[in-house]
Order: C-alpha cells, then sequence, then structure tokens
C-alpha cells in the first residue's frame, strides 16, 4: 500500500469521527507488516472518556492479533495537521518504536517522520526494571 492509500484511509475513518462536542475531527490508518490496515477515528463521549483515532485503530489491530506495523497515517486538524498526543505517542512508540508517522498536513500534503521524532526520550519498562530490554513492545508476547 502506498502513502497516499494509506492517507486516504486514514481521511475516511476521519469521517466516523464520534465528536459531537468539539467538531473536531481525526482518522488514523495503521499499516501493519502483513499488509493489513486497521483505521480509527476519535470518539468522544458524555463523560470525556474518549479516545484517539490512532489508538483506536492501534488496539483494533492488536486485538485482531497483528503485533508488527510499519505506518500510520493521521488525518484531520487544522494548522498543518494533527500530531499524534503524548498518550498516543507513548502506546504508537511501545508497539511500533520505528513506526513511520503520515502527518497530513491539510494543504494537500503530508509530513513523514518516525515516532521517534515525536517522542524522542520514551519511558520503558527498563527504566522500572534495569534488566528488561529498552523497548516496551508486547510484539514477543503474542500468545496462542
Ligand atoms: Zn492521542
Amino acid at each position: 500500500m502506498d502513502k497516499a492509500e494509506l492517507l486516504t484511509r486514514a481521511r475516511a475513518a476521519m469521517e466516523m469521527a464520534v465528536a459531537p462536542s468539539s467538531k473536531f475531527r481525526v482518522g488514523a490508518a495503521l499499516l501493519c507488516d502483513d499488509g493489513s490496515v486497521f483505521t480509527g477515528c476519535n470518539i468522544e463521549s458524555p463523560t470525556y472518556l474518549g479516545i484517539c483515532a490512532e489508538r483506536v485503530a492501534l488496539f483494533k489491530a492488536l486485538s485482531e492479533g497483528r503485533r508488527s506495523f510499519t505506518a500510520i497515517a493521521i488525518a484531520g486538524g487544522a494548522n498543518g495537521g494533527c500530531p499524534p498526543c503524548g498518550a498516543c505517542r507513548q502506546i504508537l512508540w511501545e508497539f511500533a518504536p520505528s513506526l513511520e508517522v503520515l502527518l497530513e498536513d491539510g494543504r494537500g500534503g503530508f509530513t513523514q517522520r518516525r515516532i521517534t521524532y515525536y517522542f524522542p526520550e520514551p519511558f520503558d519498562r527498563s527504566k522500572i526494571d534495569p534488566t528488561r530490554p529498552p523497548t516496551g513492545r508486547l510484539r514477543d508476547r503474542k500468545t496462542s
């Protein structure tokens, strides 16, 4: 799948946003290493327990057994697009430390940077237990 198609999938997901309060709509499309794509939109709730498009896409993929990801496209926002929030940066890095982030710029183009650009000094499990590997990836923990 090429970058333009992944961005198109993110824009389509943005149309599904549940954002009655903010009207702020975001869509994400996550490309897995097997070529499959999982999309997500932001979802607001009356109790403010909403979730971002990026985590919806990632959690959908994880819940379907995917553990390796190559790129995520994000559509929505204004003023140069909608970079992942702090929570999404942490979670995306944990599961895909070399993930490519395609960020629609709202002017017909996009930027492409690795998640480490947005999240250069991650908190990982090695900070809790120095005997553990430095990444938080759960890829190797997949169970049958
Ligand atoms: Zn977020």
